[in-house]
């Protein structure tokens, strides 16, 4: 087989991550609800009460290509989800990995994202494992020769609206080329060598995503990250990796109690999750036509779902709390639809 020849038809993977409990929920005496009985199952025990007030636990069973308990590193975590789809782009491939869950159940720390991209604690996250993997196989003989160059690029998706993270959060527009591309227009892209310059590009645009913010995680929450990895060969795009650390998916944001501005950042998120779950969905069936377009989220990853020579693996994170376990069941439904074809 020809080192360019695509590879087998879509792929998706879809995991699970629990996070452990909290400081927070310690104190509070949340109970941790969720078990993972072997490596691709997770259990939710939820306290329910009947009629008479007597408490029972009702217990919901998933199942999923990998189910990660609290005690996974982000490294293990990687070698079962992102790390199988890294060669896929020096083979003219498209590879996209996404967090989804609730707001604090560990997209970011997984991801590698703010704060955590240079981690203090000594975990990488995915966005510097898979520099470090793009790093290694570009000295690979096979691919030595296609004369590489690796780019970075780094922007969030606000209400429906493109920023560029590497440039100060400049408002970016969206425009299909004529080759029916979505095209962000001016996206910085920004050469990088070596997993130092990586992590500095997303240092640099994490300090953008959250200055002026008096609340950080507030902001962040109500966002979608992508963060890419570009090949290109002499200058015409090879392969690309997009790293995509969702908006927090709880609802609440669009119930009557909250202020406008939030309601329409909930419809939003909202609308943009659905259609992402509706375009992996028509991938994984290998349907002709693939909504891409009922939100920008969707627009903007469209050259990632089309081809034949495109993966995709999800990571579900879910906080372990009995207080979190509505949140955590929509989490696990949403990922089971992703998964089911
Ligand atoms: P999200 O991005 O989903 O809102 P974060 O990644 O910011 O959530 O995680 C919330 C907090 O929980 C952070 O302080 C983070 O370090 C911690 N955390 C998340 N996942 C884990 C994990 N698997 N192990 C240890 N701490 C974690
Ligand atoms: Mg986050």
């Amino acid at each position: 087989m020809s080192i360019l020849e695509p590879l087998e038809d879509h792929r998706i993977c879809v995991c699970v991550r629990k996070r452990p409990l909290n400081q927070r929920e310690t104190t509070m005496k949340d109970l941790d609800i969720i078990t993972i009985p072997s490596d691709n199952v997770v259990m939710v025990h939820e306290s329910k009460q009947k009629v008479d007030l007597t408490r029972y636990l009702e217990n919901q069973t998933f199942c999923f290509d990998h189910a990660f308990d609290d005690t996974a590193s982000n490294e293990l975590v990687y070698q079962f989800t992102a790390q199988p789809l890294v060669e896929s782009i020096f083979r003219k491939g498209m590879a996209t990995c996404f967090a989804y869950g609730q707001t604090g159940s560990g997209k970011t720390h997984t991801m590698g994202g703010a704060f955590s991209g240079r981690a203090q604690d000594c975990s990488k996250g995915i966005y510097a494992l898979v520099a470090q993997d793009v790093f290694l196989l570009l000295k690979n003989s096979t691919y030595e020769k296609l004369d590489l160059k690796v780019y970075g690029t780094f922007f969030e998706i606000y209400g429906g609206k493109v920023y560029d993270l590497l440039n100060w959060k400049k408002k970016l527009q969206v425009l299909e080329d004529g080759h029916q591309q979505m095209q962000v227009v001016g996206l910085q892209e920004q050469e990088v060598c070596s997993v130092e310059d990586v992590l500095n590009l997303v240092e640099l645009g994490n300090s953008c995503r959250t200055s002026g913010q008096t609340s950080v995680n507030a902001h962040s929450s109500r966002s979608h990250a992508v963060f890419q990895i570009i090949l290109k060969s002499k200058g015409k795009l090879h392969g690309k990796f997009s790293l995509v650390d969702l908006a927090g998916n709880e609802r609440g944001a669009d119930t009557a109690k909250a202020n406008r501005k939030r309601q329409l950042e909930g419809a939003e998120i909202n609308k943009s999750l659905l259609a992402l779950k509706e375009c992996i969905r028509a991938l994984g069936q290998n349907k002709p036509h693939t909504p891409f377009r009922a939100s920008k989220l969707t627009q903007v990853l469209r050259d990632s779902f089309i081809g034949h020579n495109s993966s995709t693996c999800m990571i579900a994170t879910i906080s372990p709390g009995m207080t979190s376990c509505e949140n955590t069941l929509n989490t696990l439904r949403y990922a089971n639809r992703v998964k089911e074809l």
